[in-house]
């Protein structure tokens, strides 16, 4: 048998069905252009594949350097930023050690505290306010000794951000930081300066759109990036992912284009929602928009659904809200279609 914490616990997951319109994962929905996918991948045909990566990831992690102005020894690269996450958590998370996090917010993080034996302490966020509850967070942090706090920003699924001065606050307190910045591309934010007790997580999977390639990336100090590879799984990062990661960034202008395309359609599809009667969309800066409507969540999913339009039920997490990813404009557009003719259909007459 497991762990009693492990038998206690439920698994990551996600509601398996496929639509036409999927909107569900955050994806972005741009692929990399197929004439860059054939070069790589023409590069990649000739190196062998009976031979392991470069044990250090060498290539990838320079390239992160130079694109972000750091050494490659402030960079850490992994098998999607989740493995980071979890290598961080094992570095920093042990019996009881007091992790704070916004509630809701991205549910591997208390899985993972849960799976270390740490002490969760979720701090409430309210979603209509677009912002984390940064004074609750550092109240949490300062009754505790030696707590690490683990923020989103943008915060999966509520789409807020941390105010402004907000990770100095917390690092001032003494705690240690894990700052999550998965969708920080949508919200035009900068990297924190490096900081022992500050890690940075990135992903390639959402403003690059390279979620199928699974590559993440972290950055701290060389001592805290030392540390935080004792726990990282050696050899995670295959050379056709990272052959991939090194090729996009020096196209940044195709991240740069998913970013812009992507905030524009965010901030048109939050008009449009919020223009259909019944229907409250959340402040987002994310590359998502979650919402409540005057019809319960589950249904509302099964209507929308019932259209070939598949999005996320948040509604364990955020009363009633259901979460929609910014698509393509066509995709958008049939997204708010569907829902306005679902709220009219409900609509008393
Ligand atoms: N952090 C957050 C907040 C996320 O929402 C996600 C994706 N759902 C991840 C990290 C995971 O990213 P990756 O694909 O790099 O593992």
């Amino acid at each position: 048998v497991s762990r009693d914490v492990i038998a206690a616990m439920t698994a990551y997951t996600l509601e398996l069905r496929e639509a036409e319109v999927k909107l569900n994962q955050n994806e972005s929905p741009f692929d990399l252009p197929r004439a860059l996918k054939d070069e790589i991948l023409a590069r990649v045909v000739e190196r062998p594949w009976n031979i392991y990566p470069d044990f250090e990831s060498m290539a990838l992690r320079s390239a992160l350097a130079t694109a972000y102005g750091y050494q490659p020894e402030n960079v850490l690269v992994g098998n999607g930023s989740n493995e980071l996450l979890a290598a961080a958590i094992g570095a920093f998370v042990g019996p009881g050690t007091p992790v704070v996090f916004s509630k809701p917010t991205f549910s591997l993080y208390e899985k993972l505290v849960t799976v270390a034996n740490g002490r969760p302490i979720p701090i409430a966020v309210d979603p209509a306010s677009g912002v984390l509850p940064l004074d609750e967070l550092l109240g949490a942090v300062e009754r505790e000794t030696n707590a690490v706090v683990i923020v989103c920003s943008p915060n999966n699924p509520t789409g807020g951000v941390l105010p402004a001065g907000g990770v100095d606050a917390l690092l001032a307190t003494g705690a240690t930081v894990l700052f999550d910045r998965a969708y920080g591309d949508f919200a035009l934010d900068a990297l924190p300066p490096l900081h022992d007790r500050l890690v940075t997580f990135s992903t390639f999977s959402k403003a690059w759109g390279l979620a199928g390639m699974r590559v993440g990336w972290l950055a701290s100090t060389a001592a805290t990036c030392r540390e935080i590879r004792k726990v990282k799984l050696p050899y995670s990062l295959n050379i056709i992912s990272e052959a991939i990661a090194a090729t996009a960034l020096q196209h940044q202008e195709l991240r740069v284009a998913n970013v812009t395309r992507t905030i524009a359609e965010r901030t048109r599809v939050f008009a449009a929602i919020h223009a259909i009667d019944g229907v409250t969309p959340y402040p987002s800066q994310a590359n998502f928009i979650a919402f409540t409507s005057k019809i319960a969540a589950k249904p509302l999913f099964e209507a929308l659904f019932a259209y070939d339009i598949l999005i996320r039920d948040v509604s364990a997490a955020v009363p009633n809200a259901l979460r929609v990813s910014i698509g393509s404009r066509e995709e958008n557009d049939r997204f708010l279609a569907a829902l306005g003719e679902i709220m009219r259909e409900e609509a008393p007459r």
